[in-house]
């Protein structure tokens, strides 16, 4: 009797042994072995995220530019950004009347001609038609404003007459 009393404690010890090791190990799981350093295989084709990002931006640039020169709509879009990687890096102040005049999407009879809300696109200065460039070129109406740009374009380095991509890049 008292032998199977003995057991039968030794059998619930060793259980309880067993239930408070499987608890260690589901909760404090045993380190992982550390590879030795001749043991570590380095993949070498393997790319960081990072460079994946650069090359797809890059290469959406160039699809871009390719784009750009090919189609014949924005002409004089294109006059005052020709690269698009250029256009990417400047950071322009944006206003209604700057998109009118690169785009050429504003109110200038040339626009308004073209969708036939007027007749005549002629300028009222009788210069030529009203056009953006001729509002930055030609426009005798606009002869003080065009001074002032030519002054401080001569000033800083520049000359006129100017391309459309330079006065955009140069001095905007
Ligand atoms: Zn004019």
């Amino acid at each position: 009797m008292l032998v199977l009393v003995y057991l039968s404690h030794r059998i619930i010890l060793t259980f309880k042994h067993a239930i408070f090791s499987l608890f260690l190990s589901f909760f404090h799981p045993p380190p992982l072995p550390r590879a030795r350093a001749s043991e570590i295989k380095f993949e070498y084709d393997k790319i960081p995220k990072s460079t994946v990002a650069t090359r797809l931006k890059k290469e959406g640039t160039i699809k871009w530019q390719r784009q750009w020169e090919s189609t014949d709509k924005g002409a004089l879009c294109r006059s005052f950004f020709p690269e698009v990687e250029q256009r990417l890096q400047v950071n322009l102040p944006i206003t209604p009347a700057f998109t009118a005049m690169v785009s050429g999407h504003g109110k200038t009879k040339s626009y308004l001609h073209r969708f036939g809300f007027i007749d005549s696109l002629m300028c009222p200065c009788k210069g030529g038609d009203q056009t953006p460039e001729h509002f930055i070129y030609h426009c005798n109406i606009l002869e003080t404003q065009r001074k002032i740009m030519i002054q401080r374009i001569k000033k800083s380095g520049g000359t006129w007459p100017i391309t459309n991509k330079d006065l955009v890049a140069k001095y905007l």
